[in-house]
C-alpha cells in the first residue's frame, strides 16, 4: 500500500454498531474464530431481524447504538487480536462501501474476509477483488418486506459472477423451500444454504429438525446458529 493511499484511507470512518471477537456461528465457516466488525444502516425491514439495533430508529436512538470510526483505528484493531479471519457484517455493510474497501484493502493479506450481506447491493471490483467469501443472503416473503425491495436481480448476478459467494436463507416454515427454489432457479444462485429462523435454543433445534431432511433431498446445505444455541454472542 502506498503512502498517498494511507493518507487517503486514514480519513475514512464507518458508522459502526459494534466489534467483538468470537467465533462464526453460522454457515460455511461455523465454528471459526474471528474478529465481527458490524456496520450500522440497513435498507431492508425485516420483521424477524435480529439486529434491529442497526436500523430500528422506533426502537433505538442512533446515538446510542452506533458510533463513527476512523476505518485505520478498525483495522489496527483486528491486525492486533492476531485473528486470521474478519466477517463484516450489519445491518447492511455494503451500504457503506467506501468503508467497506478502504478497511478491507487495508488489512494484511493473511487475514481472511468474509462479507455477510443481503444481497441488493452489488460490490465494486476493488472490493469484489479482496472479499474470500460472500454470505449472500436474499430475504424471502417471510421477512415482510416487498420483493421489490428485497431482490435485487443485478446485484445478485455480480455477487454471484465473483465466484466466491454462497446463497444463505432464513426460513421460518418448509413452505419457504418452493420460493427458494424458484429465486435459486431464476437467479442461478449457488451454492444454497438454508438456516432456521430463532433467537432461542428450542426455536433453532426445532428448525434444524424440521429442514434438515427437505434441504438434504433438494441437494442444499443447512448451517445451524450456534451462537444461539450456546448462548454466545
Ligand atoms: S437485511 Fe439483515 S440486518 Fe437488514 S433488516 Fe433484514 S435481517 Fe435485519
Amino acid at each position: 500500500m502506498t503512502t498517498e493511499q494511507r493518507t487517503s484511507d486514514s480519513d475514512i470512518s464507518a458508522i459502526l454498531a459494534e466489534k467483538f471477537v468470537s467465533f462464526q456461528g453460522e454457515g460455511p465457516l461455523t465454528g471459526q474464530r474471528c474478529a465481527f466488525v458490524r456496520f450500522s444502516r440497513c435498507n431492508l425491514t425485516c420483521g424477524w431481524c435480529d439486529t434491529k439495533y442497526t436500523w430500528d430508529w422506533s426502537q433505538y436512538k442512533s446515538v446510542d447504538v452506533s458510533a463513527r470510526v476512523p476505518v485505520a483505528d478498525i483495522v489496527d484493531w483486528i491486525h492486533a487480536l492476531s485473528v486470521d479471519l474478519v466477517v463484516i457484517t450489519g445491518g447492511e455493510p455494503m451500504l457503506q462501501l467506501p468503508a467497506m474497501t478502504a478497511l478491507t484493502t487495508g488489512l494484511d493479506t493473511s487475514v481472511r474476509v468474509q462479507v455477510e450481506t443481503n444481497g441488493t447491493k452489488a460490490p465494486t471490483f476493488k472490493l469484489a477483488e479482496r472479499v474470500d467469501l460472500w454470505v449472500v443472503s436474499p430475504k424471502l416473503a417471510n421477512s415482510g418486506v416487498p420483493y421489490s425491495r428485497r431482490i435485487a436481480p443485478a446485484a445478485l448476478a455480480a455477487l454471484r459472477s465473483t465466484s466466491r459467494a454462497m446463497f444463505k436463507f432464513v426460513v421460518t416454515d418448509l413452505v419457504d423451500f418452493d420460493e427458494i427454489g424458484r429465486l435459486a432457479n431464476e437467479f442461478d444462485l449457488a451454492p444454497v444454504w438454508v438456516m432456521p429462523e430463532g433467537d432461542t435454543r428450542e426455536k433453532v433445534l426445532a428448525g434444524m429438525n424440521l429442514i434438515h431432511g427437505p434441504a438434504a433431498e433438494r441437494g442444499w446445505n443447512v448451517s445451524t446458529r450456534l451462537h444461539t444455541l450456546v448462548g454466545a454472542q
